[in-house]
């Protein structure tokens, strides 16, 4: 049913109706809010009791200490927001990189600017953390307090969500205060220079690889080396991330940037990541499973064509919506669309709909081949990914459907594949 007629529905209904009709829908609403927030700051806390107890299994119900300071303590609180509070310096500073321009922002004629020194911010937290390793602070003491860390980072971003709803207030846009608090209000939230959003989502990728450098550490403390698969998959990853933000360029036009509203929805998987992607690193640092060299030959092979895939289509596509005219583009086969610009239909996007997310896929799946087939939590992250960007790609389509109309028909009709080509 179309959206449009349930409203005109509701504003023919007796006032007292259309009140109650409302009412509903707004507690509809308020309970899916409440709900998911309950369901996703749970979620953090059983990734990360089971990285703490080693008690791998998702069927087993995880066990919480019942001590409120095993979950509270401010030092970690403090150390956090520290490290938080030198991430958004970092950000505003000019150095590291230029300043570009964002892309424009709906309802309005504004585009905000973007400091793209996120490889620059990289590389200052890894060697910060080499100097602390190697001036003795006992920086593995993070993965002690794993439970006192998640705590303080929900506490973090529940303040964030509530500066956020309160700041919505004041410019007069409250409605359903449920639904605000968590899909959010604004879309980029700013404080003159300073994006929250974007600090955040930076933020959030360079604690994972910071998580994994302190995993490799724990695992020399713990008396033993490093495995070699650990060490691989650690590489893997770090690999994923500066090249992410070597082409910081493309994380501006991402829809998490420019279509997500910042409310707890976003917050809280911005904070995940830290936690739920470092898990696979984790579990080889405690089960000290070592994959067969032929077996991890195999996998690295596997992600480097991942790669290839991922990063090949991803600055095709980059590429020729910059520069459409680029003599790269000579012989490529295009269909025009009544916007002016371009669909691709030769190379990368010719093969299917998503080539990139058929690279993210792939790459995914080697970080959880490694860990072996007794555990199923290290492949916890390639299925929401897959779950994630197969529900993404049906909402570009529906969108670039409504921009280019019959152009998208022929598009798809040429290009018969989604994500895999010639099973999905
Ligand atoms: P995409 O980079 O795939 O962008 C989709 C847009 O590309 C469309 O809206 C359209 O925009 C344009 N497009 C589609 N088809 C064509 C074509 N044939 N020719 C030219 N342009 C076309 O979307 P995302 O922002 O979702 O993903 C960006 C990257 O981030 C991907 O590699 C993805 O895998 C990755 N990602 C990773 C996640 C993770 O957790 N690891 C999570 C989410 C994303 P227009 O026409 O307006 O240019």
């Amino acid at each position: 049913m179309l959206p449009g007629s349930a409203r005109q529905r509701t504003l023919n209904k007796p006032k007292d109706k259309a009140d109650k009709s409302s009412t509903d829908d707004n507690t509809a609403t308020s309970k899916t809010a409440v709900f998911f927030t309950l369901f996703f700051t749970s979620w953090i806390f059983v990734i990360v009791e089971k990285c703490i107890t080693g008690n791998w299994s998702i069927l087993t119900v995880p066990r919480f200490p019942n001590y409120i300071n095993r979950y509270i303590d401010i030092k970690t609180f403090v150390i956090l927001t520290g490290w938080f509070g030198l991430q958004c310096i970092l950000y505003m500073l000019p150095v590291g990189g230029e300043s570009v321009d964002g892309l424009q922002i709906k309802d309005s004629r504004k585009r905000l600017k973007y400091r793209l020194n996120a490889f620059f911010v990289l590389t200052v937290n890894i060697i910060g953390f080499f100097i602390a390793l190697l001036s003795g602070i006992r920086v593995t003491s993070v993965s002690d307090k794993l439970l006192q860390l998640t705590t303080s980072g929900v506490l973090l971003i529940f303040l964030f969500s509530i500066v956020l709803n309160l700041r919505a207030g004041k410019s007069g846009k409250t409605g359903n205060s449920f639904n605000n608090w968590f899909n959010g209000v604004e879309l980029n939230p700013r404080w003159g220079l300073f994006d929250l959003k974007y600090v955040c989502f930076r933020s959030g990728i360079i604690g994972w690889i910071l998580m994994n450098f302190i995993n490799i550490s724990k695992a020399f403390d713990n008396g033993d080396r490093p495995s070699v698969t650990l060490l691989i998959v650690a590489g893997f990853q770090l690999l994923y991330v500066a090249d992410y933000f070597w082409f910081e360029d493309g994380i501006l036009v991402s829809r998490d940037i420019v279509h997500e509203h910042l409310g707890y929805n976003l917050l809280v998987q911005f904070l995940m990541i830290p936690f739920c992607f470092a898990v696979q690193t984790r579990y080889l640092m405690m089960t000290k499973y070592e994959l067969p060299w032929y077996c991890l030959l195999a996998v690295s092979i596997l992600n480097l064509i991942g790669y290839w895939i991922y990063r090949g289509s991803n600055s095709e596509k980059n590429n020729f919506r910059k520069n459409p005219d680029d003599p790269q583009f000579a012989n490529y086969e295009v269909i025009p669309t009544s916007t002016g610009k371009n669909l691709l239909v030769s190379g990368w996007w010719g093969l299917c709909r998503h080539p990139n997310y058929l690279g993210d896929l792939i790459i995914s799946m080697t970080y959880a081949l490694p860990n072996g087939f007794s555990c199923f939590l290290p492949y916890l992250n390639p299925l929401f990914l897959f779950v994630m960007l197969v529900g993404r790609e049906r909402t570009d389509g529906d969108e670039c459907r409504k921009r280019y109309g019959e152009a998208w028909e022929t598009y798809c009709h040429r290009v018969k594949y989604r994500i895999i080509p010639y099973v999905y």
